[in-house]
């Protein structure tokens, strides 16, 4: 016989009354494919623990793109997040080209969802991984980088994105991850860059873990250039605990560690704000298994169980992902996760929900039982004193193409049409310098960088600037844009060519 046959699954409500407790409003979205599915076996399990939750349902998805939302939600359901702000997300199919946007990033943005949590844990060998002492969280910048959609098309050979990192969005996610390492019990925290290549920005947010991390003496911080850490994480995963990283690399990394833990389909993630947040599975809508009862509902579960540690209801989220151990230690697993040599029973939707419910108040035997503190992480932005900014120059961005289109003939242009006191320091293509003494070697494209600074090692003025524009444009020269180069404090603002 086995554990499902084993056990009555018609009594939902196992535990016995509980006190009247104060009940928190959220926001919950039912989503789209498997959505309504798990969505529905995940507030069964919430009710059956009591939790203390009241669920105003609000509508978003692909039925609203359809009508003509573009961004997938109606005002009605903004109000609601707004009041509530808290929201419990199933997932959302986002439909291919015609301008939609994404919600989620609509969601992240409008309600200032800063940091995106994403634990990633071995639950070996109940469920097989190659990775069986796993047990890592990646803290995500979830607002800024290279996701602040910033493109423009500049030549006909030439488009760029700006990559936006600032000071108080690296102090309040670098703070975050030293707080959550604190409140769950870790040890470590990790900062992933680049900052080998992209010394201002990525530079920026290693300069800040490394200043906020000396105010968190009990906890290691150490720090790894991205592409040696992602590849470390993929091999050796049980060397890591808490990771903070900038919104690109975490994306990547952060769905790597998902996938080597065993399964996608078991991990929820928050996003957390600075009044707001949203609580919701890694995975997507998985249309090809909608609607035939065997989706897997856990990592909406766990995100659910995420949600209620936030709200401080710490207890309800110990009974039931402590209930939701056992059922994976039990075996019974749906198909997404079965495997004949850990599994007893392949599951359905309701089964698998029947099951954890049937274990609540039970904890598991083998896997570390949970044990959280209630109230959730916060962190407020800092301040950030300002400086003595000064303008140093100018890099104007110029479309040069034709039969002529070398560096020396550019060069030689814009040195007779710069008027007094500007002197062109340097021209880069695609970073690398060209003109003067450029490798005859160096691919040249039609967008070329050159940098103005004054002949006195001076500050500049905005006039003088303009002044400098008006003369290239009288000479035919095709501005498309410029940087001001700023010192603050007497500290370099901007990068210097490769090879300058
Ligand atoms: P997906 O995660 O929906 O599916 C990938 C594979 O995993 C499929 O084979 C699916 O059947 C399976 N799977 C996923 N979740 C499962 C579960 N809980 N139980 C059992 N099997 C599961 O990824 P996709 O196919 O790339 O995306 C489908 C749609 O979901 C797309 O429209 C995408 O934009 C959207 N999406 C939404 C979110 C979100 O709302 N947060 C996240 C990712 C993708």
């Amino acid at each position: 016989m086995n554990t499902l046959q084993m056990r009555d699954f018609s009594n939902e409500q196992v535990l016995p009354a509980q006190p009247p407790v104060a009940m928190t409003p959220i926001a919950v979205a039912y989503g789209d494919g498997i959505g309504p599915e798990i969505m529905d076996a995940v507030l069964r399990v919430l009710d059956a623990a009591n939790a203390p939750l009241r669920y105003d349902v609000v509508e978003m998805g692909e039925k609203l793109y359809r009508q003509g939302y573009k961004s997938g939600i109606t005002p009605e359901a903004w109000t609601t997040i707004r009041r509530n702000q808290i929201l419990l997300k199933a997932p959302i199919t986002t439909p291919q080209g015609g301008g939609y946007k994404s919600l989620n990033v609509t969601l992240r943005k409008v309600l200032n969802l800063y940091a995106n949590v994403r634990p990633a844990k071995s639950y070996a060998p109940f469920v097989a991984s190659r990775h069986p002492k796993m047990n890592l969280v990646i803290v995500r910048e979830n607002e800024e980088d290279l996701y602040a959609g910033i493109e423009h098309q500049q030549t006909p050979e030439v488009v760029q994105v700006l990559k936006l990192v600032t000071r108080p969005g690296c102090e309040r996610i670098v703070r975050y991850a030293f707080e959550y390492a604190r409140a769950y019990g870790r040890r470590k925290v990790t900062a992933m860059t680049k900052d080998n290549i992209m010394k201002l920005t990525d530079g920026l947010f290693h300069q800040v873990f490394n200043e906020v991390a000396t105010e968190y003496p009990d906890l290691q911080a150490d720090h790894q250039i991205i592409d040696i850490g992602a590849a470390r994480l993929a091999d050796t995963p049980e060397n890591f605990d808490v990771i903070v990283t900038l919104n690109l690399y975490g994306d990547i990394i952060s769905d790597i560690a998902a996938q080597i833990a065993g399964s996608i389909g078991l991990a929820g993630s928050a996003n957390i704000g600075a009044n707001a947040a949203m609580f919701e599975a890694v995975h997507g809508s998985a249309p090809d298994i909608a609607g035939r009862g065997i989706a897997n509902p856990s990592g909406l579960l766990v995100a659910a169980t995420q949600l209620l540690v936030h709200v401080g209801a710490a207890s309800t989220a110990e009974l039931i992902k402590n209930a939701w151990l056992r059922t994976l230690e039990d075996g019974i697993h749906t198909a997404d996760f079965y495997n004949s040599n850990n599994s007893r029973v392949r599951a359905n939707t309701k089964e698998f929900t029947d099951a954890v419910i049937a274990r609540l108040g039970e904890e598991p035997c083998q896997l570390l039982p949970v044990r959280y503190r209630a109230g959730g992480v916060h962190v407020n932005p800092s301040q950030v004193a300002r400086g003595e900014k000064q303008l140093v120059g100018v890099d104007v961005f110029v479309d040069w193409e034709g039969a002529e289109r070398t560096p020396n003939h550019l060069g030689q242009l814009l040195e007779a049409a710069a008027p007094s006191p500007w002197l062109l320091k340097m021209i880069t293509n695609r970073g690398v310098k060209v003109y003067p003494d450029g490798m005859p070697e160096t691919f040249c494209t039609d967008h070329w960088r050159c940098r103005f600074v004054p002949v006195e090692e001076t500050g500049v003025t905005f006039d003088q600037v303009l002044a400098l524009l008006h003369a290239l444009h009288n000479a035919h020269v095709a501005v498309i844009k410029t940087e001001h180069l700023y010192t603050f404090d007497g500290r370099c603002g901007y990068s210097l060519g490769q090879g300058e």
